[in-house]
């Protein structure tokens, strides 16, 4: 449903597309054929407006589309409604390391011979209601396979559903299957070979992140299909369309995105045979200059070959730290400029970038602001943080807000600036700028969560709760540090306060006098993270794992 090319192509909203992409920048380093699809989204998602109070409003971006992208002469149709809507496609190609080149191929409907309100379905990323969005999904999982076959791609042996948003796919599939053997009627023959070919990657533990729709409404956007009808086993259960269980259904594997999200995913899915893989990040897109003109020096090959960051052990530690202030000024002189509020290049920087989600808690760190105060006098701190959150969730602009109020009330004591339109710009930025990469979320709703992975390829360690790739990541003051031990966090009031509690005392007791006190082991925290992680959590072994355990 998003896949993120470029900081200038807004065609993404966060870490589902960004892996996406690095998905796709990894497959063209190491020569996997593989071609991607998702939708156009010409306005974007979204430019973030914040008022002084810090509430959000938005307004759409409009990109210049022909001038990112080439317009292919294939043409597809899909029917909604009984309406036959035509799509075209564009492309961007993918420069690989060595060369190799893969194709990301952009579904658009935005064409005279659609209706007017039809060709607004690849306009909004995640906009409009039920209706819109499944109308968006026939266009990328059933236009999606007929734009390929249009293009010539006539042979894919694997596809690889990136969350449900793709799902329908199946559908056509079968139906290609059921035609290719001369019958309309679908067999179970037909599942099978559908299964085989096919590869499903869950993403969230959370149910607002799935894709559900009511069956009548299923049939009267896709018209009758034996689907909805005799093997409606195959949608799930009751009268719902629901793409996690359709894509379920029809993959001969499924995984989660981290070993603990795995395990959360079988059982909430007890039928299903779960795997993982955990995500990586594209190593080249998210490290900083200066952090590649050191690899450049010291890891030579380490551009094709993302495992040998573990040889940044031996790169002397003045060179780490110098490419880390470079990234550091870049940051502090971006967050001056834009917000006037006086960071400073010696203090300590927590960096918080992500969805402005409320499971997230991107507040925790404020639960008690006179403790927070205390330590900040003991060892000065600053705070950058940056997201958006979606249009229609209250919650997450509250939280925004909220912080925006914090300011006010410490901003004396402890600088904090609000970065506007998080994206991957902003994103390099911050993780590569700041000194401690921070991450509270609520567990165990973090499926993974990649941005502290870029900040490790940056020499930047995390302090964070243990969910998601971090209780894989984490070796307590070796690569970063952990608020809490695993499986000990949980929803309530009570264990956000002693989260805080424990936030806060490793702050005090361990981050804040090391980095003041013992630079000289702060930086072999550094150097850890990037050869222990770094070298790991990429999308180099990332896809590696995919190829061998899903592709075949
Ligand atoms: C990496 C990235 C994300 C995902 O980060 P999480 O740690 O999973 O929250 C979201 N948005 C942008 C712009 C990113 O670069």
């Amino acid at each position: 449903m998003e896949l993120a090319v470029a900081p200038e192509m807004p065609t993404y909203s966060g870490g589902l597309g960004v892996l996406a992409g690095d998905t796709v920048r990894a497959a063209a380093d190491l020569k996997v054929p593989m071609v991607a699809v998702t939708l156009l989204h010409r306005k974007g998602y979204f430019h973030q407006k914040l008022d002084p109070a810090g509430w959000q409003t938005e307004e759409p971006v409009e990109w210049p589309v022909e001038e990112r992208l080439e317009e292919m002469p294939g043409r597809a149709e899909v029917v909604l409604e009984g309406r036959r809507i035509l799509v075209r496609c564009w492309r961007h190609e993918v420069h690989g390391a060595g060369g190799f080149r893969v194709p990301v191929y952009f579904l658009d409907v935005d064409l005279p011979e659609n209706s007017e309100w039809d060709r607004t379905l690849t306009h909004y990323l995640y906009g409009g209601d039920l209706h819109y969005r499944l109308c968006q999904e026939v266009v990328l999982g059933i236009g999606g396979v007929r734009m390929l076959r249009a293009l010539g791609h006539g042979a894919i042996e694997r596809f690889h559903m990136n969350e449900g948003h793709a799902s329908l796919l199946g559908l056509e599939l079968l139906d290609e299957e059921a035609r290719r053997a001369g019958r309309t009627a679908i067999t179970h023959e037909d599942v099978e070979a559908v299964r085989r070919k096919c590869v499903f990657t869950t993403h969230t533990p959370v149910p607002a992140g799935r894709d559900q729709f009511p069956l009548d409404l299923a049939k009267r956007v896709l018209g009758e299909h034996q689907a909805m009808s005799d093997i409606k086993d195959l949608i799930c259960c009751g009268d719902v369309l629901d793409m996690t269980f359709l894509g379920f259904n029809l993959s001969h594997y499924i995984n989660g995105v981290a070993k603990k999200h795995g395990e959360i995913s079988r059982l909430m899915f007890t039928r299903y045979n779960i795997d993982a893989i955990t995500n990586g990040v594209h190593a080249v897109t998210w490290t900083a200059p200066a952090f590649q003109e050191l690899y450049d020096r010291y890891i030579p090959g380490w551009r094709q070959d993302n495992f040998s960051l573990r040889y940044a052990l031996s790169i002397p530690r003045q060179e780490v730290w110098q490419a880390h202030a470079h990234g550091k000024r870049r940051l502090i002189q971006q967050v001056n400029q834009a917000i006037g509020s006086g960071m400073k290049e010696e203090v300590l920087t927590i960096g918080f970038g992500r969805r402005a989600a409320t499971y997230k808690r991107a507040d925790l760190l404020f639960h008690d602001l006179e403790r927070l105060k205390r330590i900040a006098a003991a060892g000065p701190l600053q705070i950058v943080y940056a997201g958006k959150a979606h249009p229609q969730d209250q919650g997450g602009k509250e939280l925004i807000r909220k912080i925006f109020q914090v300011r006010e009330a410490v901003g004396r004591d402890i600088p904090i600036a609000y970065l506007v339109d998080y994206d991957m710009e902003v994103g390099r930025l911050m993780t590569a700028g700041a000194d401690v990469w921070l991450n509270t979320p609520q567990p165990p709703l973090e499926a993974s969560g990649t941005s502290g992975m870029k900040a490790a390829l940056n020499g930047v360690p995390s302090l964070s709760i243990l969910d998601g790739w971090w209780i894989e990541g984490c070796i307590e003051g070796l690569t970063g540090w952990a608020i809490g031990v695993d499986g000990a966090s949980a929803s309530d009031e009570a264990d956000r306060s002693r989260d805080a509690a424990l936030l806060y005392d490793k702050l005090e007791q361990v981050v804040v006098p090391l980095f003041y006190r013992d630079r000289e082991r702060f930086i072999d925290v550094m150097l850890h993270s990037i050869a222990l992680n770094g070298s790991f959590f990429n999308a180099h072994r990332m896809l590696q794992q995919y190829v061998l355990k899903a592709y075949f």
